[in-house]
């Protein structure tokens, strides 16, 4: 095989998701030289990627939103509004806002990643002073997932449940079809900026995840719960990932992990993009000043969050959709640093500490809180069966 000499650089980056994307325009804008390597670089990401407007950099111009919602609500057993606004990302926008007309692109897949060298399924190998994985994630299994199915519908189709510039963040109400003897799952609903809006039931915390037939089976009958009828053509779209993907071990000798394949996926909210992008400057620093990446990437506050966003996870993926309902009901009622301590924050651990803590304190009735926190039903829905869900009374 004919090995191809490519002069050596300071950052090769491999993946261009919307995390390795960001991380080679920013490296290549401090004036590092940037390889950077996607068997489909210029290919616009699939899935529509949505956050909180406060978590992007102050370097992202606003081209990268779509659409913004100042005030998203939350329904449990009332209705929350979340005095925080929340966007869509542009697809195209993002894409344009992180040129990488510097930096050396390689239309290539990467064999291995090693801590200074990449090896490119064509034989070719980079040698970097600094190389970043970011690959995304790798397959679920069994893992703890994050499982959705979204429906895009146009916006005057949508409007009996969703108006311009509104959005359910998370909508427990019992809509869906689901008895309470089934893995609960809620709808997430928002305009996309384009003259549609998603209807996506989510479920969070399942090991193995919901399937794509119950989850679309479920975000149906929420919509005739509103009278809106669907013609069967709508374009969909499926999300199935973990959130339990951790952050890089400090001092191992490994390309640098990044993005969702570097902790970043948040274990609660299944998000990582406004996170990745945030942190992308601190990466990019640290190569600057010589430092290791991982260590200013994941100091010890970081990484306390983390773990406690694990026991978060584990907490979701058993309650069941009253139980679920009514922790969310005691955390979306904690004050807005709290509440961003878990949603969003990287390190703000004593906010995140206080704030799981009075979840758990402000969950009713008192017995539910030793499911939250597992000595009771740890393992509830350990292969649950969706083909033998029971007939339940909701669906009768
Ligand atoms: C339907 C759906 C909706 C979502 N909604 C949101 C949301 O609203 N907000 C949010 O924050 N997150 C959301 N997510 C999660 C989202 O996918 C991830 O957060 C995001 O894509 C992670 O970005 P990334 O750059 O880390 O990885 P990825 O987007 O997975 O990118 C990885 C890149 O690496 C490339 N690659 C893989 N293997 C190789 C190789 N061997 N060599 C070279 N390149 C390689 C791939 O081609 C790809 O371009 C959603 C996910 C789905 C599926």
């Amino acid at each position: 095989m004919g090995v191809s000499a490519v002069p050596n650089v300071d950052v090769c980056v491999v993946g261009l998701g919307p995390t390795g994307r960001a991380l080679a325009h920013r490296a290549m804008r401090a004036g590092l030289r940037v390889t950077a390597i996607d068997p489909r670089p210029d290919r616009l990401w699939a899935p529509t990627y949505s956050c909180w407007v406060d978590e992007l950099p102050q370097w992202l111009p606003s081209s990268a939103i779509a659409t913004t919602i100042p005030a998203p609500t939350v329904w449990t057993k009332v209705e929350h509004r979340i005095d925080r606004p929340y966007c869509v990302l542009s697809k195209p926008g993002l894409h344009e806002a992180l040129p990488l007309d510097d930096a050396t692109v390689l239309a290539q897949r990467a064999r291995t990643v090693d801590a200074h060298t990449v090896e490119l399924a064509d034989g070719t190998t980079i040698s970097a002073a600094t190389v970043f994985d970011t690959r995304g994630l790798p397959a679920l299994g069994k893992r703890r997932a994050a499982s959705a199915h979204g429906i895009f519908v146009a916006e005057e189709t949508a409007a009996p449940m969703v108006a311009a510039h509104e959005g359910l963040l998370l909508d427990w109400r019992p809509e869906n079809g689901a008895g309470p003897d089934e893995p609960p799952s809620f709808l997430y609903s928002v305009p996309l900026g384009d003259g549609t809006v998603i209807f996506e039931e989510t479920s969070l915390g399942l090991r193995g995840g919901m399937p794509q037939h119950e989850l679309r089976k479920r975000t149906l009958n929420r919509l005739a719960a509103h009278g809106i009828r669907l013609t069967g053509d709508e374009p969909s779209e499926a999300a199935h990932y973990p959130l339990d993907q951790p952050p890089p071990k400090k001092g191992v000798a490994h390309a640098v992990p990044f993005g969702s394949r570097g902790g970043m996926m948040h274990p609660c909210t299944g998000y990582s993009v406004a996170d990745s992008l945030a942190l992308v400057d601190t990466a990019v620093t640290a190569v600057l000043h010589g430092r290791d990446p991982v260590a200013e990437l994941w100091p010890r506050q970081a990484r306390l969050v983390y773990w406690m966003r694990m026991r978060g996870l584990w907490g979701l993926g058993r309650l069941t959709t009253e139980q679920s309902i009514a922790m969310f009901d005691a955390f979306f009622s904690a004050s807005p640093r709290g509440q961003r301590a878990l949603l969003s924050a990287h390190d703000d651990y004593t906010a995140l500490g206080a704030v799981l803590f009075n979840t758990v304190a402000h969950t009713w009735p008192f017995r539910w809180r030793y499911d939250l926190v597992g000595w009771t039903h740890r393992n509830r829905w350990l292969d649950y069966d969706f083909d033998q869900a029971p007939v339940s009374a909701a669906r009768r």
